[in-house]
């Protein structure tokens, strides 16, 4: 068995891989395979159903919220967000806590003025800034849940006056949120809900309509809601692997459920990077991440070597960003505890071949 922590596209469940796969083949009953079907048809548009019903269901989404199936990745909701939400002139409230928070302040800067209230970049992004407060006088704040480079995570929402826009590309599906605490909230699929191709938006309806811009259709949210996600093709084998990655979250028992799991496969692992004297995490402790786990060696010569010596035990895709540089664990929802402890112990049994 191959231990997989790559940071994304993400591990998703074996039997997830197996059902896609005879789709493939043979979409149910339909003696055609889910990648030659039409959109249209009943059988394609019960999946987009499903899936919205399951993210709905799974997440809590209140009354008033759109849940849309999008296409662009997180990267292009960088543009949608302010080209849908600020008008020109207006400003727009951002943190920058790591590359794809700057990335999103980037785009933003095309539509309106961004101002960005707090910054981690002088520490090399490696906490989350929380002594700040959120002008009312904004068209929006812009924060990013979980830094999948730098491994942190806000553990808590600040109090905002203004609509609350969130980035929860990696953590999303994790752990428990109040949705009406956020106004839009987007993710792409390939961290944790299912592979790359299609984006997850969740949007409170009444933020909308008010930009006076003229927008693309294919960029403007109330055209896709009234689509219902499918204005245009939409990515339907990806959709349709989501759908099943959902039903396997809902069988596990739901977000509450999966929490506690990631909870304990963070806690065992940053309790080894704690203890093992080789090893030291790399974020402020109250700030790091559950799912992207980074941690560097204290002789970085031997960092090489820990790699290889991961490798030989099939664990795969810890080598850190080179940002930051040794190693990220990313342990998103389906990644088994059992993968976690074969990580521990191959940190115990290096140190102790390096006589520790
Ligand atoms: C991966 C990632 C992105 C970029 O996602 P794409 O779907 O590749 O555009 C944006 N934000 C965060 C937090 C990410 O982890």
């Amino acid at each position: 068995m191959i231990h997989n922590f790559g940071a994304g596209p993400c591990i998703l469940p074996q039997e997830v891989f197996k059902q896609a796969s005879q789709a493939v083949l043979e979409f149910n009953g339909t003696g055609l395979s889910i990648l030659e079907i039409s959109h249209r048809t009943p059988e394609f548009e019960a999946v987009v159903d499903e899936t919205v019903r399951l993210v709905k269901e799974l997440l809590n989404v209140p009354e008033g919220y759109s849940v849309l199936l999008l296409q662009g990745g997180a990267s292009l909701q960088f543009s949608m967000v302010p080209m849908n939400l600020l008008n020109e002139g207006q400003p727009a409230v951002y943190t920058d806590t790591g590359v794809w928070a700057s990335k999103a302040i980037k785009e933003a800067k095309l539509f309106g003025n961004v101002n960005v209230i707090a910054s981690s970049k002088d520490k090399n992004y490696n906490f989350i800034p929380k002594d700040y407060q959120i002008p009312k006088d904004a068209a929006y704040f812009h924060c990013t849940s979980n830094n999948t480079i730098y491994g942190t995570e806000m553990h808590q929402l600040p109090k905002s006056p203004i609509p609350v826009v969130c980035d929860m590309s990696s953590d999303i599906l994790s752990r428990v949120i109040n949705v009406a605490d956020y106004d839009l909230i987007y993710a792409g699929a390939q961290k944790n809900m299912g592979p790359a191709g299609v984006t997850l938006v969740i949007v409170k309806d009444e933020i909308l309509g008010k930009t006076d811009r003229k927008i693309p259709s294919m960029l403007d949210y109330r055209i896709h809601i009234e689509g219902g996600s499918m204005y245009n093709t939409p990515p339907v084998f990806a959709i349709y692997v989501s759908m099943l990655n959902l039903r396997w979250l809902t069988s596990k028992g739901g977000v509450a459920e999966i929490e506690k799991e990631n909870i304990s496969k963070a806690e065992a692992l940053y309790r080894e990077i704690d203890r093992n004297p080789l090893f030291k995490g790399t974020c402020a402790v109250e700030d790091r991440s559950r799912m992207n786990i980074c941690f560097v060696m204290e002789d970085p010569e031997l960092e090489k070597s820990f790699l290889k010596f991961a490798e030989d035990r099939d664990i795969i895709g810890i080598k850190g960003h080179r940002s930051v540089g040794g190693f990220r664990a990313s342990m998103y929802n389906a990644l088994p505890i059992t993968s976690v402890h074969m990580l521990i112990e191959a940190m115990q049994d290096f140190a102790e071949k390096n006589k520790f």
